[in-house]
């Protein structure tokens, strides 16, 4: 048969014994221990989990260590990524911190690029985690690895601007060094950063993969060998997905490609209107012209997706106000839900990030983000414009 486009196996992934098990829904197993008659097959199997391996046919003995319904979902989106495996977390923090704590096992130094989600800027600024930081710019990656180097972090498309990097570029510079790609906004419906070389691909699955605004969970999708270190730190670390998550992020998976190709088309529309809004100073969408200066939209990323950002004219006042006159959006923080969601970086998401940085990074406090979600682009827009002329 030949290989399955992207839309089947997002229906059908994870899914390859349930007309052996006889049902058409995911099962849910919400055991915390499970039966291990003979105590040596079952202590093996502990022994193997608790260093992140997997259960081989034996007993999943503890749900810490191991769950059929997450590592059903794992399995679903490590296929979606063209992955060995992806592993589960209890948040997309989870998901990062277990990573950085893997690559500090490898060397003490990381270099990151700006801007990207303010709580992952926070997490990697502050060395908690005894990984010491260069933030550099995309281009300069290569001259600033070290011996100790054991990491390299990019966010594409970045939050809050929407700036699209080159992964490829990126992979090269790092000269055998493992890239970590969050692509949280560009899900594997628009990129896929393993087949450009990167190590991991990460998301937030809180965002378009669960899409409902109903689940918050991690995940990230890597080669085998990563996938079991990740999942060695979740055991000892305890940074659980719960099965209802995880069942409901692969009931999500089915709908991903036409939820993000819809609102994409709906995003598409609104960025247009917004560039040309005299309330608008400056509208940020890798789909409108010069939004994709390292031009990966078609050789990488297969589409501008569904997140837009905007300088409303004034300033912080002003970018509030639009917030605060919304009626069908929903002014809050998260994105990728079936609704449309409004947010200011400035005063929200990005409050936690020093002040120059910010500036730096094209993240004003005129700044508006905007999650387009599955509505009327029409209707969307009508709210936008009564919002901007207020
Ligand atoms: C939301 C988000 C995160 C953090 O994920 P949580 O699920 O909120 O912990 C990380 N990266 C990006 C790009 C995000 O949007």
């Amino acid at each position: 048969m030949k290989k399955q486009s992207f839309e089947t196996l997002a229906v059908h992934a994870g899914r390859d014994d349930l007309r052996d098990l006889g049902v058409h829904a995911l099962p849910l197993d919400l055991s915390t221990t499970n039966p291990m008659p003979d105590p040596e097959a079952g202590g093996e199997a502990l022994g193997r989990m608790a260093m992140g391996g997997t259960p081989d046919g034996g007993s999943a003995v503890y749900a810490r260590l191991h769950n059929p319904t997450v590592a059903r979902f794992e399995h679903a989106l490590a296929k979606l990524e063209g992955a060995d495996a992806a592993v589960a977390f209890s948040s997309g923090m989870a998901g990062l911190t277990a990573l950085l704590m893997a690559a500090r096992q490898q060397g003490g130094h990381m270099v990151a690029v700006r801007p990207m989600y303010g709580s992952s800027d926070h997490l990697i600024n502050c060395g908690l985690l005894g990984l010491e930081v260069t933030w550099c710019a995309a281009d300069e990656i290569g001259a600033n690895l070290r011996p100790d180097t054991s990491l390299v972090y990019i966010e594409t498309p970045a939050n809050p601007t929407v700036q699209l990097l080159d992964v490829e570029a990126v992979v090269r510079q790092a000269k055998g060094i493992p890239v970590a790609v969050d692509s949280t906004f560009a899900t594997p419906v628009l990129l896929r950063p393993l087949e450009l070389g990167a190590t991991f691909a990460l998301h937030s699955a809180t965002k378009f993969l669960g899409g409902h605004g109903d689940v918050i969970a991690g995940v990230i999708a890597t080669n085998d060998e990563w996938a079991a270190r990740l999942r060695h730190l979740r055991v000892i670390t305890g940074a659980l997905l719960h099965p209802l998550g995880a069942y409901l992020l692969h009931r999500g998976l089915q709908t991903l490609p036409v939820r993000v190709k819809t609102a994409q088309a709906g995003a598409q529309v609104i960025a247009r209107r917004l560039a040309e809004h005299p309330r608008v100073a400056k509208t940020f969408y890798p789909g409108l012209p010069g939004g994709d200066p390292a031009g990966v939209l078609g050789r990488q990323q297969k589409g501008p997706g569904a997140l837009i950002s905007f300088e409303v004219k004034g300033g912080y006042q002003e970018a509030c106000s639009v917030l605060r006159k919304v009626k069908l959006a929903n002014a809050a923080v998260s994105l990728g839900s079936v609704d449309t969601l409004i947010q200011h970086p400035a005063s929200m998401t990005h409050r936690v990030v020093d002040a120059e940085e910010k500036r730096k990074a094209g993240v004003t406090d005129s700044l508006v983000r905007l999650s387009v979600g599955l509505e009327d682009p029409d209707d969307i827009w009508a709210d936008l414009a009564q919002a901007l002329e207020g």
